[in-house]
This record gives structure tokens, sequence and C-alpha cells, in this order.
């Protein structure tokens, strides 16, 4: 794209930007009526800065539901600070930390970045890690499919960011109380998990990762057969 492009471009993105935002705002200006004073989220959400990662993937239009927090690679320790505070302030009783197929962050960590920018290696690093659990675990390095190879890397950073979760101490308490459930997803933008793109799948609640486990979890319980037999799977 050219410069000259890219600077029309920008005008007319600001432009649908903002006329969009009078349409958002003629639907949901009276809802605000009740969250002037205060948030009360249902969910912290986690998750990797990709947009192909929508806002809406859990089809809700509306305000004051998901407190996101998100940062390339969904990871705990580039963000601890915006993801405890709705934790232990807001209280909202799940916290989900999702991953996604094909992730940029994922394939930076696993090539040469030291050319890149420090602050871009700096938030690439930690997921070293993972890919290090990943092939020890999982002898990912080894799978020849290039989709299911990421994917079984992001899968595993969400068990080992989760993990992380779990032991920091502040969290911890609420964990074992009951009063927080912290809840891995994967966000499929490939369908290697074996439905059409763009569902997404529970592969661990609260550090467990055992398939039969998750369906049989308390959170589980409410949800139908159909729809767990669907929704809680692991590649
Ligand atoms: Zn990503």
């Amino acid at each position: 794209m050219s410069e000259t492009t890219h600077k029309h471009s920008a005008k007319t993105i600001l432009k649908d930007l903002l006329e969009g935002n009078v349409r958002y705002a003629g639907k949901h200006s009276k809802e605000y009526e009740n969250l002037k004073a205060k948030q009360t989220p249902k969910v912290t959400l986690l998750t990797c800065s990709d947009s192909r990662i929508p806002q809406n993937l859990f089809d809700i239009d509306c305000p004051n539901e998901l407190f996101m927090v998100r940062n390339i690679g969904n990871q705990f320790r580039n963000s601890e600070g915006s993801i405890k505070y709705p934790l232990l302030h807001l209280n909202t009783p799940i916290l989900i930390v999702m991953g996604h197929t094909g992730c940029g962050a994922i394939k930076a960590s696993l090539s040469d970045y030291r050319g890149e920018d420090d602050t871009i290696q700096k938030e690439v690093i930690g997921l070293v890690n993972s890919i290090r659990l990943a092939n020890q675990t999982r002898n990912a390095a080894a799978i020849p499919d290039e989709g299911q190879r990421l994917a079984i890397y992001a899968q595993v950073n969400v068990d080992h960011q989760i993990n992380k979760i779990i032991n920091e101490f502040n969290i911890k308490t609420k964990i074992d109380s009951g009063d927080l459930f912290v809840v891995g997803m994967m966000f499929d933008i490939h369908g290697v998990y074996g439905e059409n793109s763009s569902h997404v799948y529970v592969t661990n609640i609260n550090g467990a990762t055992d398939v039969k486990a998750l369906k049989a979890h308390d959170l589980a319980v409410e949800i139908s057969l159909e729809l767990s037999g669907m929704k809680f799977k692991r590649l």
C-alpha cells in the first residue's frame, strides 16, 4: 500500500469508526444510566491481542460483561496488575485465559527474534517456557502439521499461564475457596479442533486438563451433554 493510499485509508477508517460509534451510542446509551457509578463485569478475560479474536465472540453485544485484558500471547506476567484488579476488587467469579490457533506471538517465540524491537522481544521471551514445556510433555516440535503444532503450543501456553496464576498467593486463596474459577480456552481460527472456524473450546479448569475431568467438573454439570461433548476438547 502506498503512503497516499495509506493516508486515504486512515481517513476512511477513522470516519467509519466514528460513524460506527454513533450507531453504538444510539443502541446502548440508555444502558449506561446504571453504569455511571461502577462496573460489575461477570468475567475477567485474558486473551491475545490478535484482531481475529473479536470482542463479541460470546455473542455479547452489551457493556459491563467482560473485563478484557489483552496482550500478545495472553501472558499473565505482562499484565499482572490488570488481571488482579478485576479479580480482587470487582470479584469476577470467572477468569478466562484464552489462547488461539496460529498465534503470531507463539510463532515469534519459536523464531530468531533477536532482530526484533527490544520491547517486542521482552514480551515474547516469556513464551519460551511454554514452548519448552510443550516440547517436553507433547513432543510438539515433532508434529509435522504446522497448524496443529502451533495450536498445541498455544494450548500448553494457556495451561502454563493458568498454573502461574494459580500459584499466585493472592488469587490462590480465592480459587481454593471456590470464589474464583480459572477457565482455559482456545479460540479456533483454523478449524483444527474439528468444528468450523471461530468456535471456542474449554481446555482447562483450575489447572485440570483431563477432558473427562473437565466435563465432570462442578462448572460443567449444568451444560448440556451435547454442548459439553462439543465444547470441552483438547488437542
Ligand atoms: Zn496471538
